[in-house]
């Protein structure tokens, strides 16, 4: 079974758009340039030339190279810490704002779907899934806090009823969110890149920048050319190195491992994912799957802190999908790949100006696929002036993982000891 056919990302392969855009060269002058072609970048480009802006796109390598063209395609909504911790931690006024955000992106990516037509097989419907009492337990109040919060979709599962949406036994219970969903994330950013395309905007792949001039206008400096411009985004998350010391150092790369099986039966897909929902556990190091649209088992889990990429990809992600379905034992698997998120210390997003016209986002600690559309969005605003939604997210503060970069690696998987004790003994 354990042996894939490509170590690359099924995404790539399934691509709509495998065309290659032109490298910068020479110099050119734009309002905005954004560095990253990722969700965050593009997100920020589309929301801009929406705008009336003129506006470029500089990519390193291809549009959705990094994290947005190779994660579990998961619609998750609200942050990787919840509501309640938001306003434990900063406060009522930040906690409300927050929550008047959190369940945005998702209607983001939902109205960019039907308004340009992007094929990304979207579906709705995600499901927490409790391995534990403790998780299910925790799912309960996630639902009364989502509530409150104005979400009045959410459905609880028992043991029992989650098994219409999970062909497994392994679950204490769950909570379908119908606002949940997936995609083919790469799809999503090349239809969202075209999009951009389409209403004037250019984008540059093959062209990484190596260095930021900053001032007013602010030059962009690649290999062959350079981009004057009045604002600059920087959207280089976990794959950026050395650009803007001072934010990169405040976040640590991860890596996580995605497996996608040969595409399956339709009756053995109906007894997978019978609803066609996408399901993330409650674990620490969670394990998180779904159907893909030809019906392949795309299954996700682990993580490497400081984005180590394990030798062999599926001996780690195939136990742990085997563990959910025995039944897959003899399936093939034809993909295996790893990507790179960036964690940041409070789990929250990191967004910031540098003087008056550098912007940056970054870390959304696992939960990217709404929370970087969302901020293409926010950060367009704030270029255009509105910055309340801007400064909610700019005012916590950032700080930097314990030990630099030398020693934070190891702090953390110390840290996370305990985490995976508990989920290990399901305590
Ligand atoms: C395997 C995996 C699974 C995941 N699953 C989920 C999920 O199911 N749901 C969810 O919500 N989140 C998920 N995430 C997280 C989510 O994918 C990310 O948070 C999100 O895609 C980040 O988008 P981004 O645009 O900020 O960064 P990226 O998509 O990483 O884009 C950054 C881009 O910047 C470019 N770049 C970097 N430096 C330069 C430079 N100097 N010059 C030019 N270009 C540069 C890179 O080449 C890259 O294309 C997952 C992440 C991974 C890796």
């Amino acid at each position: 079974m354990l042996t894939p056919t490509h170590v690359n990302s099924y995404y790539a392969d399934s691509a709509n758009d495998k065309s290659m855009r032109p490298k910068l060269n020479g110099e050119q002058r734009f309002d905005v340039c954004v560095i990253g072609a990722g969700f965050t970048g593009i997100s920020t480009a589309l929301s801009l030339v929406e705008k009336g802006k003129k506006v470029v796109v500089l990519e390193e390598k291809k549009i959705g190279f990094g994290a947005s063209g190779r994660n579990g395609g998961q619609i998750v909504n609200s942050f990787n810490r919840d509501i309640d911790y938001i306003t434990n931690s900063y406060g009522q006024d930040i906690g409300e704002k927050m929550a008047a955000m959190a369940f945005s992106g998702q209607a983001l990516i939902r109205h960019r779907v039907a308004k340009y037509n992007i094929e990304c097989d979207l579906k709705s419907g995600n499901v927490f899934a409790a391995c534990n009492p403790r998780q299910f337990e925790a799912l309960k109040a996630k639902k009364a806090l989502w509530e409150a919060n104005g979400h009045d979709e959410l459905t609880l599962l028992t043991a029992s009823t989650i098994q219409d949406h999970i062909g497994t036994e392994r679950y204490a219970g769950g909570l379908l969110d119908p606002r949940g969903g997936h995609i083919q994330p790469l799809n999503l950013v090349l239809g969202e890149a075209r999009a951009f395309e389409s209403l004037g905007g250019v984008i540059y792949e093959d062209s990484k920048v190596i260095r930021i001039e900053k001032g007013k206008p602010a030059k962009i400096i690649t290999a062959e050319g350079a981009i004057v411009a009045d604002t600059v985004v920087v959207a280089g998350n976990a794959y950026m190195f050395g650009l803007i010391p001072d934010v990169e150092k405040k976040a640590m790369p991860c890596g996580t491992q995605i497996i996608a099986t040969e595409p399956l039966p339709e009756s053995l897909q109906k007894q997978l994912l019978p609803t066609d929902h996408c399901v993330e556990d409650g674990n620490y190091m969670l394990d998180y799957y779904r159907l893909s649209g030809d019906g392949r088992l795309i299954y996700g889990g682990g993580t490497t802190y400081g984005a180590r990429e394990p030798a062999k990809i599926e001996s780690v992600i195939g136990p742990k999908m085997l563990k959910t379905y025995p039944m897959l034992k003899d399936v093939k698997i034809d993909f295996a790949w790893q990507g790179n998120f960036l964690l940041t210390m409070m789990r929250m997003p990191q967004v910031g100006k540098i003087g008056d016209n550098l912007y940056y986002s970054q870390g959304y600690s696992g939960h990217g696929v709404t929370n970087a559309h969302l901020m293409g969005e926010i950060l367009a605003d704030a270029i255009e002036g509105d910055s309340s939604r801007f400064d909610v997210f700019a005012s916590m503060p950032q700080y930097p993982f314990p030990g630099g970069r030398l020693l934070r690696v190891p702090y953390t998987v110390l840290g996370s000891l305990y985490y995976r004790f508990r989920d290990t003994f399901g305590v």
